[in-house]
C-alpha cells in the first residue's frame, strides 16, 4: 500500500463516485502523483459496474469479473483512501461530504461522478412496483429473481411478461438480452415473429413515435425490425400514467384512454434524473437538477467543485447522457484537476458532437451506428465485445508493485505489513525481554515474562485488575475503519481474559498535513474508537497524540475480573475440544491488498468480520466453562496455541481441513502473498509432529497449512472447551453472530512425552 497519509498534505481532492470518469482520474493519479495531494475515494458501489457490458452479462455473454471494474485496487495504485459510503448530503461552505454512520469527509477540491438514475419518480407507483435499471448493482439482484420466476413459470406452463419502459440504448439492449438468457433458460426456440404463441413475452412500451430517438432513422429502422422480427411487444406512443402492481396503465401519447396492460415484472429504463439533495447544495443545475458545468468540466457556481458523466451538463454543449462521454471526460478531467490542485490555467474540452454507438442485440450482432450512417451485423457485435472487454481489463488488471523477494516462492518481505502483521516477532522478543530484570510487587499477579495477554494486578479479594496496550500502524488507508477495528483488537486481550473492559488511554499518530487534514483525521479515529469503546461501556478516560509520518493508533485498556474467574491460557485439559470464534486470513489478504491484489469483496468481509468484538465468544467461553483460552492476533494460530501448550505439556490434534478461513484468503496464500510477519511465525513449525505431510513446497499445493502462520489483526478468540460443553458451545457462538465458529482441534493427553501439535486433514 501507498503511503496513504502523505505528509505534508495540503489539500484534499474528494472523488465523489466510482463512475466512469473516475477511472482514468485514479490510472492518471496512480501513474503520476500530485505532490501533497490527499486523495479520497467516496462511492456507493465499490465493484463498479461497466454498463456497456450488462447487455453480455445478461445474456451469459461475459463473466461477473468482466461486468464489474473493482476499485480498490485502482485505488490502492492510487494511494487514495476509499470510503464505501453513499452520500447524503453536500455542506459546499464548510466544504464537507455527508453520509450516514461516519463522520463527515472533509475536501478542499470535488469531482462528482455519480451517474444518474431513471426517472421512477415521474411514474405513479413505480418506486413501489418497478425496478428501475440503475443503479446496475441493485438491478443485478432483481434479475436473479426474475430469472427463477421465469424458470418456475415456464415449468408450471403459465405465461411470464416483463415489461420495459423506455425506448432508449438501455431498453433495446436490455429487451434482447433478456430474451436471449430467458429463452436459453428454459430451453425454447426464440420467436420468430409478433404474435407467436410463448410463454415468455417481453414488452417494450415508449410514448415516443420512434425507438432510439437520440440515434438517426436509420439504426431506429434497424432496432425496430429486430425487436419485432424475434417476437418482442414493441409499443410506440404508449404513454405510461402509472403502474400498479402486476400492471401498467398507459395511453396512447396525445389522447387520454387510459388502458391496462397486466405484466408480471415492470422495468424502468427511462430518461436519467439526477439526486434530490443536490438541489440543496448550493450548486447551479440545470433544468432536469443537472450539474451545470463550465468547458472545463467545472462547476459554473463553485470552483472547486468538477463534475462529468451523466450527472453533469456542461453548459452550451447538449450531449446525450451515456457512458461512452463518461469514459472519454476521464482524461480531461484528469488534467484539470491536476492543474487545480497545482494552479494552472485549467483546459478547454469540448465534447464530440458524434460518438460512435454499438448496440449489442443479444445474438452476437450489434447495430453500429455514428452520425447519419448505421451498419448491423456479427461483425458489430465481436467489436463491441473486443471494446467492452479491453476497457474493462484496462481498468483490472493492476500490475503489483515492483518489490524485492527475500525467500523464494513467495512475496512476504520487502513490504511489511502492517495492522498486527508489523508485531515484533515472539522469537526476538522473547530473548529481549529474557535480559531485563524488572523490579515487581507482591500485588502483581502476572509475571515478568508471563504470556498471559493482560497483566495482572490484585485490588482485593473480590476484584483483579487488568491491563493491556496495543499499537499499530495503519493497515487500511480508512482512519475511521482502522480505529474501530484497532479497538476491538485492543479490546480483544481483555476479552480472551473472560474480563469485562472498564477504561482505556489512546496513544494516536497523525501524518503531519495542512491543520484542517490533520484535524478530519484525528477527528475520524478518535470517532471510531469512542464509537466501539461506547458500545462496550467503556470510557475512554485519556491518551497522547503526536505527529508522525504514519497513521498509527492504539489503546491501554483496563478491565476487571473476580480472581477465579480469570480465564487464562493455562489449562487446557485432555479430553477438550478447541474452538476458534472467528476465521483465519486477515494477514495474507492485507499482504495482498498492498499489493493491489486483493478483491474488494474479500477485503470488506475480512473488515466486516474484523469489526466483530470478541465479547460475546468470551461470554460464552466462560459460560460453557472453558479451561483455557486466547486470542489469536500477529504470532498466527500456532503461534499463539504455543503458548496454551506450553505450561500444561498435552498434545493437540488441529484437522486443517476445520479452519475457518476467510473469503479469499486461500487465493491469497496460493498467489504467494504472505505477512511479512509470516517467516517468523513458521518458526512454530517445530512444534508440529507431522508437519512434512502438509508442507509442500509450491503454496499454492496446500495454502490452509500456510494460515497456521498467518497474523491475526482483531483475530478471535480460541478456547479449550470440555468435550461435553462444545457443541452447545458452538451453537451459542453461530446463535450471537460468529457464523463461522468451528471446532478445530482435540487435546490430548502426551503420555509423558512433550507438548506437540499434530495435523490431520
Ligand atoms: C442497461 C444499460 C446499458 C447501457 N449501455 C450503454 C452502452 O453500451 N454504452 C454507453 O455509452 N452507455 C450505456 N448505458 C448508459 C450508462 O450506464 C451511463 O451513461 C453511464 O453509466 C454513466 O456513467 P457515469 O460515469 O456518469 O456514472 P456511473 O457509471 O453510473 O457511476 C456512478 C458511480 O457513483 C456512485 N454513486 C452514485 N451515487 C452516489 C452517492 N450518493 N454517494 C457515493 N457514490 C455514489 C455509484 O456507486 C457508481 O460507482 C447503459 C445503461 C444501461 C442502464
Amino acid at each position: 500500500m501507498k503511503n496513504p497519509f502523505p505528509t505534508l498534505a495540503a489539500q484534499t481532492l474528494v472523488l465523489l463516485g466510482g463512475g466512469h470518469s473516475h477511472l482514468a482520474v485514479l490510472m492518471q493519479l496512480a501513474k503520476q502523483p500530485v505532490p501533497g495531494l490527499d486523495i479520497v475515494l467516496v462511492t456507493r458501489d465499490v465493484e463498479t459496474p461497466y454498463s456497456g457490458a450488462l447487455p453480455a452479462w445478461i445474456n451469459g455473454d461475459c463473466a461477473t469479473d468482466d461486468l464489474l471494474i473493482d476499485l480498490r485496487p485502482l485505488a490502492q495504485m492510487a494511494g487514495a483512501r476509499l470510503i464505501r459510503a453513499t452520500v447524503e448530503k453536500m455542506d459546499l461552505q464548510n466544504r464537507t461530504l455527508h453520509c450516514a454512520g461516519r463522520p463527515a469527509i472533509g475536501f478542499d477540491i470535488l469531482s462528482i461522478n455519480i451517474g444518474s438514475w431513471p426517472d421512477v419518480a415521474a411514474i405513479p407507483g413505480a418506486e413501489q412496483f418497478a425496478i428501475p435499471v440503475k443503479p446496475i448493482p441493485e438491478f443485478l439482484k432483481h434479475w436473479e429473481s426474475i430469472q427463477q420466476e421465469v424458470d418456475s413459470a415456464v415449468s408450471e406452463q403459465r405465461p411470464y411478461t416483463i415489461t420495459i419502459i423506455g425506448g432508449g440504448p438501455a431498453s433495446v439492449e436490455l429487451a434482447c438480452a433478456m430474451q436471449m438468457r430467458l429463452y436459453r433458460n428454459a430451453g425454447l426456440p426464440l420467436p420468430d415473429r409478433l404474435g407467436q404463441e410463448s410463454f415468455i413475452r417481453i414488452v417494450l412500451m415508449t410514448n415516443g413515435s420512434v425507438l432510439l430517438s437520440a440515434l438517426n432513422p436509420g439504426a431506429q429502422a434497424r432496432a425496430l425490425c429486430t425487436l419485432r422480427s424475434r417476437g418482442i411487444d414493441v409499443r410506440l406512443q404508449h404513454s405510461v400514467r402509472s403502474v400498479e402492481q402486476n400492471a401498467v396503465l398507459w395511453e396512447t401519447t396525445g389522447t387520454s384512454t387510459v388502458e391496462s396492460l397486466q405484466t408480471d415484472r415492470i422495468l424502468v429504463a427511462t430518461g436519467a434524473s439526477a439526486p434530490d439533495w443536490l438541489q440543496h447544495t448550493g450548486l447551479t443545475l440545470d433544468a432536469g437538477g443537472f450539474i451545470l458545468v463550465n468547458n472545463h468540466l467545472q462547476s459554473v457556481s463553485h470552483a472547486n467543485v468538477f463534475a462529468t458523466g451523466d450527472i453533469a451538463s456542461i453548459e452550451n454543449c447538449p450531449r446525450p447522457r451515456s457512458g461512452v462521454y463518461a469514459v472519454r471526460q476521464g482524461m480531461p478531467l484528469a488534467r484539470n484537476l491536476r492543474r487545480f490542485a497545482t494552479g494552472i490555467p485549467l483546459q478547454s474540452y469540448n465534447p464530440q458532437a458524434h460518438v460512435l454507438a454499438l448496440l449489442n442485440l443479444g445474438d452476437g450482432t450489434a447495430i453500429a451506428a455514428r452520425g447519419n450512417w448505421s451498419l448491423q451485423g456479427r461483425w458489430a457485435g465481436v467489436w463491441k465485445k473486443w471494446i467492452d472487454q479491453r476497457f474493462v481489463e484496462k481498468y483490472s488488471r493492476i500490475p503489483a508493485p515492483v518489490e524485492r523477494s527475500f525467500s523464494a516462492g513467495s512475496r512476504s518481505s520487502s513490504l511489511r505489513c502492517a495492522g498486527c502483521g508489523a508485531k515484533v516477532g515472539s522469537t526476538m522478543l522473547h530473548d529481549v525481554l529474557a535480559q531485563l530484570h524488572p523490579c515487581t510487587h507482591p500485588d502483581i499477579l502476572s509475571a515478568h515474562m508471563s504470556t498471559e495477554d493482560a497483566a495482572m494486578i490484585r485490588i482485593d479479594e473480590r476484584r483483579t485488575l487488568l491491563q493491556t496496550v496495543d499499537h499499530f500502524r495503519a493497515f487500511i488507508n480508512d482512519p475511521y475503519l482502522f480505529a474501530r477495528i484497532a479497538t476491538v483488537h485492543c479490546l480483544s486481550d481483555i476479552h480472551a481474559m473472560g474480563a469485562t473492559a472498564h477504561s482505556a488511554l489512546a496513544i494516536v499518530s497523525v501524518p503531519h498535513a495542512a491543520p484542517r487534514i490533520m484535524q478530519s483525521m484525528l477527528l475520524e479515529i478518535m470517532s471510531g474508537c469512542t464509537e466501539v469503546l461506547n458500545a462496550h461501556n467503556t470510557a475512554l478516560i485519556g491518551g497522547h497524540s503526536s505527529e508522525a509520518q504514519e497513521l498509527s493508533f492504539g489503546l491501554s485498556v483496563n478491565g476487571f475480573v473476580e480472581p477465579d474467574r480469570i480465564l487464562t491460557k493455562r489449562g487446557m485439559q485432555p479430553g477438550d475440544v478447541l474452538i476458534l470464534c472467528k476465521p483465519l486470513g486477515t494477514g495474507t489478504l492485507f499482504a495482498a491488498d498492498m499489493r493491489y491484489q486483493a478483491k474488494q469483496r474479500w477485503i470488506e468481509n475480512a473488515l466486516t468480520h474484523m469489526q466483530h468484538s470478541n465479547q460475546m465468544a468470551s461470554h460464552c467461553f466462560v459460560r460453557h466453562g472453558a479451561n483455557a483460552c486466547t486470542d489469536i492476533t500477529g504470532f498466527g494460530l500456532l503461534g499463539h496455541l504455543s503458548e496454551m501448550l506450553t505450561p500444561d505439556a498435552v498434545r493437540v490434534v488441529l484437522s486443517l481441513n476445520a479452519l475457518p478461513i476467510l473469503d479469499g484468503a486461500l487465493e491469497c496464500v496460493a498467489g504467494g502473498y504472505l505477512s511479512s510477519l509470516q517467516e517468523d511465525n513458521a518458526r512454530h513449525a517445530a512444534l508440529l509432529t507431522n508437519a512434512e505431510q502438509f508442507h509442500p513446497k509450491q503454496l499454492n499445493k496446500q495454502p490452509l497449512y500456510h494460515l497456521l502462520f498467518d497474523p491475526q489483526t482483531a483475530g478471535g478468540l480460541l478456547a479449550s472447551v470440555p468435550a461435553r460443553n462444545a457443541a452447545a458451545c458452538l451453537a451459542d457462538l453461530h446463535a450471537a453472530g460468529y457464523r463461522n465458529a468451528a471446532s478445530i482441534g482435540e487435546v490430548l493427553s502426551t503420555g509423558g512425552e512433550s507438548a506437540a501439535v499434530g495435523l490431520r486433514e
